[in-house]
C-alpha cells in the first residue's frame, strides 16, 4: 500500500491502522459472516460496537458517563447550525455567538432564525487571523457558541472562555480531540467527525444529560435532541459504518497513550511547520501572527510572491505531499496536521519549506 502525505482539511487523514481494520469489517464483523457495512443496526454485533464507542468518546473526552451522554447524527456539522438554536431558543430568546470565521458565521446565520442572536465578539476586523479576548456575553443569554478551531483561517482558542452559568457550546468539528483540555468546561460539543475523529456521515454531539432534557418540545421529531437521547441514537438508522470507524479512532487514541499523547505529539508536529515558515519571513508569510491563536491542526501561510505558488503547489506534489492548497475562499496555502498525520510528514514538509525558500531566494 502506498501512502502520501495527505494534508487534505477534510476528509482528512485517518491512521493506517484504522484502515486496516476498518478494511476487515468491511469483508467480516466478528465472525459473524457479515459485513459491517451488512449488518442490522438492532443486531448484537452492530450493538455491541454502538454502546463500546458512546462509551470510549466519552472516557477518551474525560466525562463522567453519569453526566454527559454522546450522540451520533446525520446530517454533518453544518445541521447542528441549525439544531442546536431551534432546541434552545424560542422567539425572544438570546444567545451569543464569537464571529471567528467562516463557521462561525454560518452558525449565527442561521441560529437568527430562532432568537435574537448577540455578536459577544468578532475576529472580522482583521480577516479572522486571531482569536478575541474580550468578549462582550450577555448575563441572560440561553448559551455562548464558540467555534474551537478555525479550519480556513488557521486559529485556535487557547483558552475555554469563562462564562459563568450559561451554557458553553462548542463547534469542535476540526479539533475535538487534538488536545488534552478539560471538555467539561462545555456543555455541548457538536463536531463533524471527518476532520479529526473519523470518516465523513456521522456527526458527534456530546452534551449534559441534564442540558438535553432541558430542550424544547413540540420540535420536527427528528430535530429534536430529546428524541436522539432517548433512543440512543437509534431512533433511525444511524450511520453504521462512520460510527464503527470512530470506534477504531478511539480506540487508536487510547493505545496511543490517550489525549495528553496526542497533544503532546501535535504540538511538536506544528512547531517544526511554525518554526520553518518563521524563519524566512522574507519569503513565507503565516497568516496567523500571533503564536497562542496558531491551530494545531491546520497552518495557513502564504507565499510573498504570489507567482511562486503554482511552482511550490507542484514541487510539494513531486515529493508526495498533498492537499497543500489553502480554501477557495482565503487563497494561499494550509497544511492540515490532524491527529493521524504522522512526524515525518510535517519534518518533509518544513525541509520542502526550506529547500524551497533557499532554492527562489
Ligand atoms: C468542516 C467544518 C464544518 C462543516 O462540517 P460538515 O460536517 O461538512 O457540515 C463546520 N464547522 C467546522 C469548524 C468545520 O471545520
Amino acid at each position: 500500500m502506498k501512502r502520501i502525505y495527505n494534508f487534505s482539511a477534510g476528509p482528512g487523514i485517518l491512521p493506517v491502522e484504522v484502515l486496516q481494520e476498518a478494511s476487515q469489517g468491511v469483508l467480516e464483523i466478528n465472525g459473524s459472516g457479515m459485513s459491517i457495512l451488512e449488518v442490522s443496526h438492532r443486531g448484537k454485533d452492530y450493538d455491541a460496537i454502538h454502546v463500546e464507542t458512546r462509551e470510549r468518546l466519552l472516557r477518551v473526552l474525560g466525562l463522567d458517563p453519569e453526566v454527559y451522554t454522546a450522540l451520533f447524527l446525520g446530517g454533518g456539522a453544518s445541521t447542528q447550525f441549525s439544531m442546536l438554536p431551534m432546541n434552545f431558543l424560542s422567539p425572544g430568546d438570546t444567545a451569543d455567538y464569537v464571529n471567528t470565521g467562516e463557521w462561525a458565521s454560518k452558525a449565527i446565520k442561521e441560529a437568527k432564525r430562532y432568537g435574537t442572536i448577540n455578536v459577544a465578539s468578532s475576529s472580522e476586523d482583521r480577516s479572522h487571523t486571531y482569536i478575541p479576548t474580550e468578549h462582550n456575553f450577555s448575563p441572560d443569554a440561553k448559551y455562548v457558541h464558540i467555534t474551537t478551531n478555525n479550519t480556513i483561517y488557521g486559529t485556535e482558542w487557547s483558552y475555554i472562555p469563562e462564562t459563568g452559568n450559561v451554557p458553553l457550546i462548542a463547534d469542535a468539528s476540526s479539533d475535538i480531540m487534538g488536545k488534552n483540555l478539560d471538555y467539561s468546561k462545555f456543555t455541548l460539543i457538536y463536531a463533524g467527525a471527518q476532520k479529526n475523529a473519523g470518516p465523513a456521515g456521522v456527526t458527534l454531539v456530546i452534551a449534559r444529560k441534564a442540558y438535553l432534557d432541558s430542550a424544547l418540545d413540540n420540535l420536527p421529531t427528528i430535530f429534536s435532541y430529546k428524541t436522539h437521547a432517548k433512543a440512543d441514537s437509534m431512533y433511525n438508522t444511524p450511520p453504521v459504518f462512520p460510527i464503527y470507524v470512530v470506534g477504531l479512532v478511539l480506540k487508536w487514541i487510547e493505545k496511543e497513550g490517550g489525549l495528553g499523547v496526542i497533544e503532546a505529539r501535535n504540538r511538536a508536529k506544528a512547531a517544526v511547520i511554525y518554526d520553518a515558515l518563521d524563519a524566512y519571513t522574507h519569503f513565507y508569510e503565516p497568516a496567523v501572527p500571533g503564536a497562542a491563536d496558531r491551530s494545531l491542526m491546520n497552518i495557513t501561510f502564504r507565499l510573498k510572491n504570489k507567482d511562486l505558488e503554482k511552482p511550490f503547489l507542484a514541487g510539494a506534489q513531486s515529493r508526495d505531499m498533498d492537499g497543500l492548497k489553502g480554501h477557495r475562499n482565503v487563497g494561499g496555502m494550509r497544511a492540515s496536521i490532524y491527529n493521524a498525520f504522522p512526524k515525518d510528514g510535517c519534518d518533509a514538509l518544513a525541509q520542502y519549506l526550506h529547500d524551497f525558500a533557499k532554492s527562489n531566494a
